[in-house]
């Protein structure tokens, strides 16, 4: 090819690698939108779900209402296969639920998302307006059951998915207790993970405080952003996204800010911790025109089911949903096949065996021999004797 044929052709291809990757972000939310009308989650029975746990009383560790939870859970999925991880907790112990799908799976060997919740609810209402009620214990609607209510959606619907990987659904204990939440029973799953499941679980999306009638998420930080950026064009597909272009038009609904930063100590800092890609789904501001956690609903005695909703539990359910029906989570935390190198070339010592060398040795010798003959030749004309003198005469004309 002509070489500036050859230029032509590089700068073809330059410009068009903007366009063709603007494109695949394209098919990626016509993705999204071919799987909006399949999506299943049930917000009607989420809600039953909340009204159910709520019904068993505090979930406090070790309690007959803990006990029933569990069991409760256990009897609902049995496509499912269950394992009580218990350790050691103040007087009580502490028991996180593990579930496998499919049943035989095996986190030191098959590749696994995980999701999960805390079940536990907080000892006291240590929001609670009146001193005199800030040690009962919350009834835990949104801080507890409806977490536990928008996993258990995905626990029903996952076994139909025909995904291509397992999931691993924990449920965790003691999260609540202490003067401030202590977090204990996912700082004891994941630091009791062998080297080998660590490998195994590619990413956790935990799901706290997911039922607020006024539901409104912030852009929650993460050890692993790729995975938190996930929540934007999927709530985006979803029309929750102020502003912005849904499957179904542009949207009017405010229900995720992705310009709304925060940092909330929760379960998937302890999964962070042991390097496993973590996020939380979280609505920290619990209650209407609410800006901060501390203020609303948040660890008082009224965080009640009527004011959480089957709408905001569905929304959640059917975020997550999406993101596992169209490979989303998983994609974001397992790279592509690595791009590979062009081979680096080491820079080769010079030496003088071989075909090269003896080829360079006769190309020195050629150039010296040339030397030295120039410089003779300019040696012997200077020895010449000056020719015989010769006049110059100028005329003027
Ligand atoms: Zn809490």
């Amino acid at each position: 090819m002509h070489p500036r044929g050859r230029l032509w052709l590089v700068c073809i291809v330059l410009l068009t690698v903007p366009w063709t990757h603007a494109s695949a972000e394209g098919q990626a939310s016509d993705q999204f939108c071919s799987l909006i009308p399949v999506l299943e989650a049930d917000g009607e029975r989420a809600n039953a779900s909340v009204a159910w746990q709520v019904g068993l009383g505090p979930r406090l560790p070790g309690s007959n209402a803990s006990e029933a939870l569990l069991t409760g859970l256990e009897e609902r999925h049995t496509s499912w296969s269950f394992t009580r991880d218990a350790h050691p907790y103040g007087a009580t112990g502490l028991t996180n639920l593990v579930a496998m799908y499919p049943p035989e799976a095996d986190l030191s060997t098959d590749l696994a998302l995980g999701f999960g919740a805390h079940y536990d609810t907080r000892h006291m209402a240590d929001r609670e307006a009146d001193e005199a009620n800030r040690s009962t214990p919350i009834p835990g609607a949104n801080d507890g059951a409806s977490g536990v209510a928008a996993v258990e959606e995905l626990m029903h619907l996952i076994p139909t998915m025909n995904l291509d990987h397992a999931v691993v659904v924990v449920m965790f204990d003691a999260e609540d207790q202490g003067p401030v939440p202590e977090l204990e029973g996912s700082r004891r799953w994941a630091d009791n993970l062998s080297e080998a499941e660590r490998e195994h679980l590619a990413g956790f999306v935990l799901l706290d405080m997911v039922g607020d009638a006024s539901l409104d998420l912030a852009n929650i930080s993460s050890n692993h952003p790729a995975l938190n950026n996930v929540m934007k064009p999927l709530s985006e597909a979803m029309g929750l996204v102020s502003g912005h272009e849904g499957c179904a038009g542009t949207t009017t609904r405010d229900v995720y800010q992705p310009d709304v930063r925060a940092w909330i100590g929760d379960d998937h800092l302890n999964i962070n911790a042991v390097e496993i890609p973590a996020m939380v789904i979280i609505d920290h501001r619990y209650g209407p025109n609410v800006t901060k956690l501390d203020d609303g609903y948040w660890h008082s005695l009224q965080d009640t089911p009527d004011k959480v909703s089957a709408e905001s539990l569905e929304t959640v359910a059917r975020l997550v949903e999406l993101g596992l029906r169209s490979g989303a989570w998983m994609e974001a935390v397992t790279p592509e096949d690595p791009v590979e190198e062009p081979p680096t070339v080491e820079p080769q010592p010079i030496t003088f065996a071989g075909p090269l060398g003896l080829l360079m040795l006769g190309w020195a010798f050629v150039i010296g021999l040339a030397s030295i003959s120039i410089v003779a030749i300019v040696a012997l004309r200077r020895l010449r004797p000056p020719p015989a003198s010769t006049t110059w005469s100028w005329d003027e004309a």
